[in-house]
């Protein structure tokens, strides 16, 4: 996958795509991340990409010149672009997913009070929010966006590593309680269930405890996938 972020802070991007998973996928040519900022496409001495917003009000919008230049500079017949947004659709699992699917993805970042509204009305495929709450920039979303996106792809996480058997995989539940040694730590006991080495009845057990889980802490996510039918 081809993966650009357009973003005036880039160095936001740095750290966290760097490292771990994501960092060696980048190493093993399995995605190729990029960074555009929009700042280069200004021609003023300043290089100025805010102004005030028409009507008055608090803050800054991002200007139009240099944010289509950017995205214009980036994409391709086959890309995908998406705007970081508060306002957007909620970033879920199955989105990671159709995301993963692309050949070409673009993520786009707003500051200040967000981007003018003619980029929305033309740039972009989708606008995505990654919770009901105001990040000062969309870098800090894109870098989530990502990563969620970039373990999915072929060959990322490996064999034994599964994303279909964790939380919002193949049934959507949250996952089961997860153990490793020692047996017993500071009086509390790994359930025996886990040490009898019968597959089955563990695979009992965890998808028992998935299902109470979910129903506790998540209800909504069993009212998703059951709630609609008879
Ligand atoms: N004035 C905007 C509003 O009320 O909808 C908020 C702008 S926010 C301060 C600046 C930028 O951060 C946005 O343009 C967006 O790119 C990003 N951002 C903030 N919260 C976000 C969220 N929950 N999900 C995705 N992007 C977010």
């Amino acid at each position: 996958m081809r993966l650009d972020i357009v973003t005036l802070f880039p160095g936001i991007c740095a750290g966290p795509l760097r490292e771990s998973i994501v960092g060696r996928a980048q190493e093993r040519g399995l995605v190729d991340i990029r960074y555009t900022n929009p700042r280069d496409f200004t021609d003023d001495r300043h290089r100025t990409v805010d102004d005030t917003p028409y009507g008055g009000g608090a803050g800054m919008v991002l200007k139009p010149e240099a944010l289509f230049a950017a995205v214009e500079q980036v994409v391709t017949a086959a890309a995908y672009v998406v705007l970081l947004s508060p306002q957007g659709q909620p970033f879920r699992q199955e989105t990671a997913r159709r995301l993963a699917a692309m050949t070409h993805l673009v993520l786009v970042c707003g500051h200040y009070e967000g981007v003018d509204e003619r980029a929305r009305q033309v740039l972009f495929d989708a606008e995505i929010s990654i919770g009901d709450y105001v990040l000062t920039n969309g870098t800090i979303a894109a870098v989530v966006v990502a990563d969620a996106v970039i373990r999915l792809l072929p060959g990322v996480l490996g064999t034994d590593e599964s994303s279909e058997d964790e939380s919002f995989g193949r049934d959507g539940w949250l996952e089961y309680p997860q153990y490793t040694r020692p047996a017993e730590f500071r009086g509390m006991r790994v359930p025996d269930v886990l040490l009898s080495g019968d597959h089955g009845s563990i695979e009992h057990w965890r998808r028992e405890q998935s299902l109470v889980r979910t129903a506790a802490r998540r209800p909504e996510l069993l009212q998703r996938r059951f709630g609609d039918r008879p």
